[in-house]
């Protein structure tokens, strides 16, 4: 019989709030409804406070991120253009190859995993070649755990008088850590419900700029299903052009209350202080992160490069079923080599020493030679010390 929580830490789906379970429990109703339009209207302007888009708009597709990347090439770009992608992970990968598939002039620069977005070539890139017309950033690349500068890629593109669109994935990092579409000049930002957005998956969003819309206009790709044209006009009078799937809808209604309420500032703060304890636990472990740099830190999710006789898959496995606690695996390049602990979404301090805690009980029991405990001391440390500074309560007291 399995008595109290089954753990979730897979850096997606995460983990769904009851107040948002409770939301989405509705009676079907009348999507096309003379008051529907204020439920919808509302929803979309309020995900522009998440994305922080001022201009442009958020356009919600029945689909997860994948659809969301392919609405994105599909409305924004044609077959043959030329485009500036790079790999150095799972998804980053996935991209790349539907942006081949899809017919583009793909440019890809192979990164080592544990690395991110390589700004210099993209600009020496940019430099050479103006025919470049849209450069790709995976924002959080969630099987390596790694972060790339969103912005530092703008100030390139813009260094290299660049006008080509900035496209990125921000699946594993919008609703979660800072992200500013519109200050950072980012033209498609795709996100999808079931990670920082704390619902099931199944609806694919995306932030697309007013450059973005325009693009959109003009490319003579076919498109029907992701038209970005047929989804504006339905939502400019606060309807879909089909059936949308209105529990889910009422799901993201609840979780843009907890964010907004939150305010994504804080959002963004919590996830650092996480991200950052987690590190310590790890580091404390004696273990390597697979990012290979501070730089790269992502502060949604931590993969762990394990001992080279410690099996990935096997201590997954063994925390399943003995700890039932979920991490997730090590995907492509990485598999067996890395586990990965998730903290986004509705995470807090105690849910990650959790996290710390069934880990460390994997790892041992995997063989690993580290310190019983040392991860989650190390992490309540940093927990208590960060979180007295900042509500500005007592000194912590050590021991
Ligand atoms: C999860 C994820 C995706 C894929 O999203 P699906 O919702 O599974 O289609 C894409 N990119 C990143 C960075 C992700 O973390």
């Amino acid at each position: 019989m399995k008595i109290g929580t089954t753990h979730l830490f897979v850096p997606g789906p995460t983990v769904v709030p009851e107040v948002v379970r409770r939301a989405m429990n509705v009676p079907m109703e009348d999507h096309r409804a003379p008051d529907f339009p204020d439920f919808v209207l509302e929803i979309l302007s309020d995900l522009r406070c998440v994305f922080r888009l001022r201009t442009g708009r958020v356009l919600l597709y029945p689909g997860s991120g994948t659809a969301a990347w392919e609405a994105s090439i599909t409305n924004c770009l044609e077959r043959g253009d030329r485009v500036l992608m790079s790999r150095f992970g799972h998804f980053s990968h996935l991209w790349a190859d539907m942006a081949r598939r899809l017919g583009l002039d793909v440019v890809c620069h192979d990164v080592p995993w544990g690395e991110g977005v390589p700004v210099e070539t993209y600009e020496r890139e940019l430099r050479a070649d103006p025919s470049i017309k849209a450069v790709f950033v995976t924002h959080n690349e969630t099987s390596t755990g790694v972060a790339s500068d969103v912005r530092a890629v703008r100030r390139a593109m813009d260094a290299a008088g660049s006008d080509a669109l900035l496209f990125v994935d921000g699946v594993s990092s919008i609703g979660s850590v800072d992200f500013r579409q519109e200050d950072w000049g980012v033209d498609l930002a795709v996100a999808g419900s079931q990670k920082g957005f704390m619902l099931p998956a199944g609806l694919a969003i995306l932030g697309v700029s007013e450059r973005a819309v325009e693009a959109a206009e003009r490319t003579a790709t076919e498109r029907c299903f992701f038209s970005f044209r047929d989804m504006i006009t339905a939502n400019d009078v606060g309807y879909f052009p089909y059936t949308p799937p209105t529990p889910l809808l009422h799901g993201l209604r609840a979780s843009l209350d907890r964010l907004l309420d939150e305010g994504m500032d804080d959002v963004a703060a919590r996830h650092r202080r996480l991200g950052h304890g987690v590190r310590q636990g790890v580091q404390a472990w004696g273990l390597d992160l697979c990012a290979t740099a501070p730089r790269w830190h992502s502060d949604t999710v931590t993969a762990v490069r394990l001992p080279t006789d410690v099996d990935g898959a096997a201590l997954c496995r063994n925390a399943y079923h003995r700890y039932r606690t979920s991490f997730g695996g090590g995907l492509g390049k990485v598999a067996g080599k890395v586990f990965r602990i998730g903290h986004l979404g509705d995470v807090n301090e105690v849910s990650c020493l959790t996290a710390l805690a069934a880990a460390e009980m994997a790892l041992l029991d995997a063989g690993a030679a580290i310190d019983p405990g040392a991860g989650v001391a190390a992490a309540q440390q940093y927990f208590r010390q960060a979180l007295a500074d900042e509500k500005g309560g007592e000194p912590v007291i050590r021991t």
